[in-house]
């Protein structure tokens, strides 16, 4: 079942996008935890971290060095940290892969 990322990626419903290229797209926090909270969200509908295979390592991998791209951007690249939260018990809310950039810079 699609998720709401998935709906912000297909453009149905709105969101404040920063970055997107072919794999991923990265978006606003709708509810911010700090200062800058960006969603780094690969379009492929993956569950959580759990879920992941070996043929997602490059996609995993692009999603820090998208991370890294945007931190510099902001310039933020020494103010900042990225988070996984993993199912529900692990604050995990919308199950499709996501890494949080924050920083209160
Ligand atoms: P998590 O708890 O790791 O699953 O994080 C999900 C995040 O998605 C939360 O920080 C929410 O505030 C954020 N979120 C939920 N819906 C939207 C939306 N429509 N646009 C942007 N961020 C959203």
């Amino acid at each position: 079942m699609s998720t709401i990322f998935t709906k912000i990626i297909n453009r149905e419903i709105p969101s404040d996008i920063i970055y997107e290229d072919s794999e991923i797209i990265v978006i606003k926090d709708i509810k911010p935890e700090a200062k800058i909270h960006l969603l780094i969200i690969p379009k492929k509908e993956i569950a959580t971290i759990n879920d992941l295979d070996e043929s997602d390592s490059t996609l995993i991998a692009n999603m820090f060095f998208v991370a890294k791209k945007v931190a510099k951007d902001l310039w933020i690249s020494e103010w900042y940290k990225l988070k996984f939260n993993v199912w529900k018990l692990g604050w995990q809310e919308v199950m499709h892969l996501h890494l949080h950039l924050l920083s209160n810079i």
